[in-house]
């Protein structure tokens, strides 16, 4: 039997037509006036669409638009939004430092989580990303997304009566999705393709507009491939290392060809984790084309490429066999002449020979490196460190960019009309001005509640077969079920827990909800345990568990909570970002000392959960962090909540962490970390040696050669005398000179000397913690050099520093890379 499938579009009356438009864009989900025009199109059926305008519109009868177009109320309000749309697609100058127009940054992702009709994502991960592209829109940025169309999305998640989760899969119908198909000018779809283990592998690319930023999204399900190889790019995060590979080769050497031949031609390249990273093959494969050979081509690259890690765990997951590698991407690299072992060298950890780790690729072909938050830089330099082997701990080149939410996607409407009304319009268009931020003190302390509880109360009663009552203390815990977030710490002293929470004056209730990945035995087991917890110990009153965790549960919870808890074991969660997401909303933050709560906690705004000691002895551990957050919730938290009907002290606390944390945890911050200091250089690195002249590859050929001279005659590097003037004792005001003779074959100009800060011995000098350039003030005619330098003193203590020669970034951006250091 043959099946086909026909799709009827509605037929709108013209002056309607806008409405295509606006559901054609993602804008729309994060602009509370576009969301209330589609929602009074007809509000049941714009829940049950997903909410999903595009399905919305392609729902509803002819009736509806026959009255809709003679509706004057609400051609006005559609002609509001239609204005207000295009209002913001036009602003178009970007408002981001001086970053140029012409610098595209081509951002890859494994997952983009964009919206709960979209299902391109599985949690964080996505979520940051989508966040990002929304952030890079508002602040028009040019950026584009790269991905992957996954037709069936990640699984749902459904508890059978025995606590285990079961994964069904729904196929997403593109023709309800806001995206169009790339056409060449004949209307045939655009096909790229790309050799995968012998087999030439095709796809599709599909458009999806996130306000002004392009997402492209690459779709093996063409009838060119065979039945197999249409299925490549069908589910997220499923299947085995063999799918896996082959996804992220269509993600990294297929999303790079995929730009250049709808003619985007992007200075930068953005890859958020390693996923991606095989578009590093591509671009070296792109200027071999243009005469370079390839180690020319990969530094000509590194410069511009930017990679953000988020594993904290040193194996990680990505990582393939060699075999596997060579088996998939021979074709590849070959055709790219490429040396085999030169290129698995590059990717392999340097205490495994069998391995290929995407991660540690990705480390060593991007010049710029960052973690998620500033512990998770401090983990990832230790992690890392054997890459760079002649550097301290200190000095591995990975950055901190703590990550940060989109403001206008999480925030509950009746708070933006709140901040409306007394930050003043614009707000959100100047989230970094902390002097707005003040005026949350403002706002009477009633408002705000009764926003609150009404959120709550919202929350609650969306809850089937509930008893929670909006009165009540409520928690939310909500997040993968990765067995190191240990979704059961609350459970472990059931007694005790028992008693807090069935407490009569002064009860707690607490939502669960969280999907463990599919392959995670361990973390389904937590799942059902919880679940287990609940029935026999008769909790069904305090706690419940949401099925199939996703962004319309996260919007829900993270509005309507009054505590959000978090208890991974430390340092293993690099940021998290469904806290921020909770403290924009007035939600107050109880965790562990981890990721982004490391840097923002503070008595003021919230509560932690044990100290930042790491003990190795796992049970006395998670004794410790239990006990602490038992005494917590008994002496801390229970007593502040209940302390009166409008408790003003736990109303200033909520008012506190909006205030601090909503500018500081801002995706716009974290765009602008990003761009200056990582785009900014990279663009600029671009345009020194972006290959498009002869000039600019004669020039990469000549720095090549420098390169070559600095390896051969490095070892001559010495530092021969360092002398401090005019003693190594003195008292405090005192200006002391640094004065370093250092021996060195090189003009002056290829080397910079600096001074790094290693201790000091009572903590006090965090103002000089910083690497310090020290200036070469002479240089004899021979081949000795002084660099001189003054240092202030400020209080009494004694410090520590070290002295440490290496090529010259300017000259050299690649400095720390080459493992070339003297000291
Ligand atoms: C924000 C969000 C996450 C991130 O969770 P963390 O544990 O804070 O990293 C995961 N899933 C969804 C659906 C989210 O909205």
């Amino acid at each position: 039997m043959r099946t086909i499938q026909l799709h009827i579009r509605s037929s709108l009356p013209s002056n309607l037509h806008p409405l295509w438009e606006l559901a054609r864009n993602v804008w729309w989900s994060w602009n509370s006036n576009a969301i209330n025009l589609f929602r009074r199109i007809n509000p049941q059926e714009y829940e049950a669409s997903g909410p999903c305008p595009l399905k919305l519109l392609n729902t509803l009868p002819s009736s509806t638009w026959d009255s809709l177009k003679e509706d004057d109320g609400f051609l006005e309000h559609l002609s509001e939004v239609y204005k207000e749309f295009l209002d913001y697609l036009e602003t178009g100058t970007n408002k981001v430092t001086d970053y140029k127009n012409s610098n595209t940054i081509a951002y890859f992702s494994m997952e983009f989580g964009l919206h709960e009709s979209i299902p391109l994502y599985s949690g964080g991960l996505g979520v940051l990303s989508g966040d990002h592209l929304k952030t890079a829109s508002d602040l028009s940025l040019p950026l584009v997304g790269v991905g992957l169309f996954y037709s069936e999305g990640y699984f749902r998640q459904i508890l059978n009566k025995d606590g285990w989760q079961i994964e069904n899969y729904d196929v997403n119908d593109p023709f309800y999705l806001p995206m169009q198909l790339m056409v060449e000018s004949s209307n045939k779809p655009i096909l790229v393709d790309v050799e995968i283990a012998g087999t030439k592998i095709y796809f599709q690319i599909w458009k999806l507009n996130v306000g002004k930023i392009p997402l492209y999204l690459m779709d093996t399900n063409v009838p060119e491939n065979s039945g197999e190889n249409r299925l490549i790019t069908s589910r997220l995060y499923a299947g085995g290392q063999e799918l896996r590979i082959q996804q992220e080769i269509i993600l990294g050497v297929g999303g790079t060809r995929a730009l250049q031949k709808i003619q985007i031609q992007p200075s930068v390249y953005h890859l958020n984790e390693g996923h991606s990273a095989f578009l590093t093959l591509e671009r070296i494969s792109q200027l071999i084309k243009k005469g370079l050979d390839w180690q020319e081509a990969l530094i000509a690259i590194k410069g511009t490429q930017i990679f953000t890690v988020h594993t904290p765990v040193p194996a990680g997951n990505d990582v393939f066999p060699a075999q596997m590698l060579a088996h998939y991407l021979g074709d590849l690299y070959k055709n790219y002449g490429i040396p085999d072992n030169e290129f698995f060298n590059l990717g392999r950890p340097p205490d495994n020979h069998a391995e290929f780790s995407m991660p540690v690729f990705a480390l060593r072909t991007s010049g710029h490196r960052n973690g998620v938050s500033q512990l998770h830089k401090r983990v990832s330099k230790k992690i890392w460190k054997p890459l760079w082997p002649d550097l301290l701990d200190s000095e591995v080149p990975i950055n901190g960019i703590t990550n940060g939410i989109h403001t206008r996607t999480w925030l509950c409407n009746e708070l933006v009309e709140l901040f409306d009304f007394y930050l003043g319009k614009g707000w959100d268009a100047k989230l970094n001005d902390l002097a707005i931020w003040k005026r949350i003190e403002n706002i009477p302390n009633t408002e705000i509640w009764n926003i609150h509880m009404t959120r709550k109360s919202r929350l609650l009663s969306s809850i089937p077969k509930s008893y929670l009552s909006p009165e009540y203390l409520t928690i939310g815990f909500a997040r993968r079920f990765a067995s190191y977030k240990r979704g059961n710490l609350i459970f472990r002293d059931i007694e005790r827990l028992k008693k807090l929470m069935q407490n009569k004056e002064r009860p707690i209730q607490l939502i669960i909800s969280g999907k463990s990945h599919p392959a995670d035995h361990l973390g389904k087991e937590i799942i059902q345990s919880v679940v287990k917890f609940i029935q026999n110990e008769n909790l069904n009153s305090n706690i419940v568990f949401l099925e199939n965790y996703d962004m319309q549960i996260a919007h829900k919870l993270v509005r309507g909570i009054d505590v959000w808890l978090n208890t991974p074991i430390r340092p293993l969660e690099a940021s998290a970002t469904s806290g921020m997401k909770v403290a924009i909303n007035g939600g107050l933050n109880f965790s562990i000392l981890d990721g982004w709560w490391d840097e923002a906690y503070h008595e003021d705004l919230g509560w932690c959960i044990g100290t930042r000691e790491m003990l190795a002895n796992e049970s006395l551990r998670d004794e410790r962090d239990a006990q602490s957050l038992y005494d917590t919730l008994e002496f801390a938290i229970v007593p502040l909540y209940y302390s009166s009907k409008v408790p003003n002290e736990w109303i200033e606390k909520m008012k506190k962490s909006i205030a601090t944390l909503t500018p500081r945890f801002s995706a716009n911050r974290m765009l602008m970390d990003y761009t200056n200091q990582s785009y900014l250089p990279a663009a600029k690195f671009y345009e020194k040696w972006s290959m498009h002249s002869t000039e600019q590859i004669d020039a990469l050929k000549r720095h090549i050669n420098n390169v070559k001279e600095l390896k051969e005659q490095w070892l001559q590097v010495e530092v021969t005398r360092v002398e401090l003037k005019p003693s190594d004792t003195v008292n405090v005001g005192e200006t002391v000179t640094l004065q370093v003779e250092i021996y060195s074959p090189f003009p002056e100009n290829w080397l910079e000397v600096n001074l790094v800060f290693a201790k000091s011995d009572n903590n006090k000098s965090e103002i000089i913690n910083k690497d310090i350039v020290i200036p070469c003030v002479e240089k004899d005619s021979g081949k000795k050099f002084i660099y001189v330098t003054l240092l202030e003193t400020t209080n009494p203590e004694i410090r520590t520093y070290n002295i440490r020669v290496c090529p010259n970034p300017i000259l050299f951006p690649e400095h720390l890379d080459l493992n070339l250091v003297a000291r």
